[in-house]
């Protein structure tokens, strides 16, 4: 885990924003260790930080990071005495949600408002906005929350197109005003996570969610980001084979020639994926060679042609360097998916290490 990529990240982003940017570090950071990704990018400038959990919030309070935290998912309903007890905003995104919080007895709550802008997929829908509203209202008159801001996503902003993102912008200006206007003065409205940052100005309102970025991931294509993580595994053992012979579960791959072939202590238990196409390779001394066969639970067999090289060598499976060495995006591309699923899938007996 590199936390000079992340800060190099934080740079892209300020250059692109005047608004509040927030640290998402959901998914342990994208797999990277959400306090490290954290201290990076608070240190970088990001003023606030985002997770899905009180219990990953109350992880980062734990490790001092002292600057404001929003919360958006709360698969066991919202634990008001544990966001209180963190100093977590909550976000709340329907009316049972806020009437559940409401009937807790505990201290002043913060809460953002989540306004469904398209997404349809967790947000107060358009039509209770009022409902939604009238009830933060009463609960802010009676202390028992605190309307700290007003919350929104884009669907469609890996599109890289401001009038894909438009009618969330105009729903997001009207949930604003719809706050305002019910008295709970202006909190910070927010609606952009990385893509819409990177590529729409139009959508920054006060503050940015971003999550992907930070690690060198922009879904819109349009940035390059710095990847922040590099995957090694030693050889643990080498073999040299004649033409002809099959590797792996189902001897899918048939070597064509006399070779040499090295097991590395990865597989699908850790994140590498089983659906790659024949393309997918690590890079060893500064050469791309082949994944040879299927990848299995625990391991992965390279096929390192003419070369032998002893146990112990390193093999970086992706990082940032470039040339022969993989990146987190080739990865993606070889088994048909998205960084994210990448970074995210490394498992958890990789052992994390900050670099
Ligand atoms: C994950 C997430 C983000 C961050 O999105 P990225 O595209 O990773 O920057 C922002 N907001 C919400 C609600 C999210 O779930």
């Amino acid at each position: 885990m590199l936390p000079v990529a992340v800060a190099a990240n934080v740079v892209e982003i300020r250059a692109r924003t005047r608004s509040t940017i927030m640290a998402v570090v959901k998914a342990d950071g994208f797999g990277h260790g959400a306090v490290t990704v954290a201290r990076a990018a608070v240190a970088a400038g990001a003023g606030w930080l985002g997770t899905t959990s009180v219990a990953e919030a109350a992880a980062l309070r734990a490790a001092r990071l002292a600057v404001p935290i929003l919360t958006w998912l709360h698969p066991s309903g919202i634990d008001a005495e544990a966001a209180a007890a963190a100093g977590v905003d909550v976000a709340v995104g329907s009316v049972d949600e806020l009437a559940a919080l409401l009937a807790q007895a505990t201290p002043t709550v913060r809460i953002h408002l989540h306004m469904d802008t398209g997404m349809s997929r967790g947000g107060c829908p358009r039509g209770q906005w009022d409902e939604l509203i009238g009830l933060a209202q009463r609960g802010q008159r009676a202390r028992r929350v605190r309307v700290a801001g007003v919350m929104g996503h884009l669907p469609l902003a890996d599109r890289a197109d401001p009038a894909a993102n438009a009618p969330a912008v105009a729903a997001m200006r009207q949930a604003r005003q719809a706050v305002r206007a019910a008295g709970l003065g202006s909190p910070p409205a927010h609606l952009a996570a990385t893509s819409g940052t990177l590529t729409d100005p139009a959508t920054h309102f006060d503050m940015v969610r971003v999550g992907a970025g930070l690690v060198g991931i922009d879904p819109s294509g349009t940035v390059r980001m710095h990847d922040a993580s590099r995957l090694t595994a030693p050889i643990v053992h080498t073999t040299a084979v004649p033409a002809g012979t099959p590797v792996g579960y189902g001897g899918t791959y048939v070597t064509d020639r006399a070779t040499h072939l090295s097991v590395l202590p990865v597989g699908y238990a850790d994140g590498i994926p089983r659906e790659c196409s024949p393309q997918a390779g690590v890079a060893i001394r500064g050469r791309r060679l082949p994944v040879a066969g299927r990848v299995s639970m625990d391991q992965i067999v390279i096929d390192t042609g003419a070369e032998s090289f002893p146990a112990g060598t390193s093999a970086t499976v992706f990082g940032p360097d470039g040339g022969a060495t993989p990146t987190v995006h080739d990865w993606a591309r070889w088994a048909g998916t998205i960084p994210h699923t990448i970074v995210t899938g490394i498992g958890p007996r990789v052992k994390r290490s900050i670099a």
